[in-house]
């Protein structure tokens, strides 16, 4: 069977970004499994494992276009420190999170604490970087309706419930 959409698909993969610093992976022991043609997961990973059967293995470079977007400078600013709570160190790498112009909260990182407050990046963390898949199909099936119907995968690799 190769992959196609609605169909659930088990990878082992290592994920590295273009200095070869691993960000995230997983093996055939805690797989990772997700419905092909949902955009449950990026945009280059389905384009490029489509067609694709168990036991194939490759090597994926995904420009940010199809990953997680360019790296917007209009979603970095600059907010005064007084917009934090008081009595915690504001420092680069903290998270918080925001109220977006939906009524939304949008997770934001700090990236800089300087004389004009605290520089914080809306931004994907990933955003602007071309990402670097080493990937192992292990499993293709069809998804079950009821997979359909929530949007994600049960058993080994996806929920429990
Ligand atoms: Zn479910």
């Amino acid at each position: 069977m190769n992959i196609a959409d609605d169909c659930v698909v088990t990878l082992a993969y290592t994920l590295r970004d273009s200095a070869g610093e691993v960000l995230d992976s997983a093996t055939a022991a805690e797989p990772f499994a997700y419905v092909q043609g949902r955009r449950s997961v990026i945009a280059g990973l389905e384009k490029q494992l489509a067609g694709r059967a168990v036991g194939d293995k490759l090597d994926i470079s995904i420009e940010p276009a199809e990953a997680y977007g360019e790296h917007s400078p209009a979603r970095v600013q600059t907010v005064p420190r007084d917009r934090f709570p008081e009595g915690i160190d504001i420092e680069p790498g903290m998270q918080f999170h925001a109220g977006d112009e939906h009524g939304g909260r949008m997770p934001v990182r700090v990236t800089e604490v300087n004389e004009d407050g605290v520089v914080i990046d809306a931004n994907h963390p990933l955003a602007g970087q071309t990402l670097h898949f080493a990937v192992e199909v292990l499993g293709v099936r069809a998804a079950t309706a009821e997979e359909l119907a929530h949007g994600h995968v049960h058993g080994p690799g996806g929920h429990h419930h």
